[in-house]
């Protein structure tokens, strides 16, 4: 097939590239590393492949398997993740991009540090939060996503990034009970000194569609400005604590957990759908009346629904989310040392 033969002699450029003087060796590939990961289980079925539990000389790692088909995604999230300072505790952490395989077929894989205990959404199933680890979930997934908007100027600057894919199973929880951000192979950069936004191979409608904000699903300003992209993240960090604060224990109860607008969108809504009920109905998650009782539940409802406005200019940045959650922790720990 043609469009095969495409791939795969780009492939082959990439590995050639980095295999020898290092000229232009954007991406880390170290052809044995496939070779050498024992796989013990698959941890997690994406859109793209698989990932997989596996050992590396004894430790565990994860690895992510695109299939053939896929080389362009995984050619762009091997690409992000070697960004120049993207290395963040917020930030899942890379090891190596490498054409290797299961055995019997070919693969193109991403090696990263593997975490036990999976994506915040199968950590948050039937778990109550104590408001400290409740905080600690959000300021650190918001301090990773800081990170990634937040442009470094230097001689060796990081672009601003935003990630256009933020939800709950692409977040990752950590042992410590901290979290850290993952699949970037929605990602888009923005390079100042050209004044250009740099979309990747996904230039049209990105992300999941039940998290998409009302001016993502009108493709009214998307990828006009990149403050615009940034923005559509910070819809996304909305719904997020919403899903974490309902397991938070406010008041003396939680929630179970649920996805956001699990009553009025179905199992893969369309584009649609999702427009029906965000801009036409202008529903968005439910803010329990009990939270108002509560400062921190109250301040937590507050950046929601600011987060959520319609309006993309309204919403609040990461940066200051950060902030805000950095206060609220610190009123938290006090408190209890007061009590105790
Ligand atoms: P996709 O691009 O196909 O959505 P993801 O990178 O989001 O793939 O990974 C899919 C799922 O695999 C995640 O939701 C998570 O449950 C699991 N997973 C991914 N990376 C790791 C990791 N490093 N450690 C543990 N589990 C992981
Ligand atoms: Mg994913
Ligand atoms: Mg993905």
């Amino acid at each position: 097939r043609h469009a095969t033969n495409g791939m795969i002699s780009t492939l082959q450029d990439i590995v050639t590239e980095s295999s020898g003087s290092g000229r232009g060796a954007a991406l880390l590939v170290q052809s044995t590393v496939g070779r050498q990961c024992r796989f013990i289980k698959e941890v997690g079925k994406g859109r793209f492949g698989s990932v997989w539990k596996a050992t590396w000389f004894g430790d565990p790692i994860a690895v992510k398997i695109f299939s053939t088909i896929e080389e362009n995604s995984w050619m762009r999230e091997a690409e992000i993740y070697q960004t120049t300072l993207l290395r963040h505790d917020g930030i899942l952490g890379f090891i190596a991009a490498d054409i290797g395989g299961t055995g019997t077929s070919t693969n193109m894989i991403l090696v990263m540090e593997y975490h036990e205990y999976g994506s915040l959404f199968d950590f948050l199933q039937e778990r109550r939060l104590d408001a400290a680890l409740m905080l600690r979930l959000m300021h650190t997934f918001v301090a990773g996503l800081c990170h990634l908007h937040t442009e470094i100027i230097g001689s060796q600057g990081k672009p601003p990034i935003a990630h256009r894919d933020l939800k709950t199973k692409n977040i990752l929880v950590k042992g410590n009970l901290t979290c850290c951000i993952a699949d970037l192979g929605h990602c888009a950069r923005y390079l100042s000194e050209r004044n250009e936004i740099d979309l990747g191979y996904q230039t049209g409608l990105v992300g999941t569609k039940r998290y998409m904000p009302p001016e993502v699903v009108t493709q009214t300003v998307v990828q006009t400005t990149f403050e615009a992209l940034k923005a559509a993240d910070m819809y996304n960090v909305a719904l997020i604590l919403w899903e974490i604060a309902r397991c938070g224990v406010c008041c003396g109860e939680s929630y179970t957990y649920q996805y956001p607008y699990q009553q009025e969108l179905p199992v893969d809504p369309s584009v649609q759908h999702v427009y029906h009920v965000i801009c036409v109905l202008g529903i968005r998650p439910t803010i329990p009346g009990r939270w108002q009782y509560d400062p921190t539940f109250k301040a937590l409802a507050r950046i929601m629904t600011e987060c959520w406005s319609a309006d993309w200019q309204c919403r609040q940045s990461a940066l200051r989310v950060k902030k805000t959650l950095a206060f609220l922790t610190e009123n938290c720990l006090s408190g209890k040392e007061s009590e105790a």
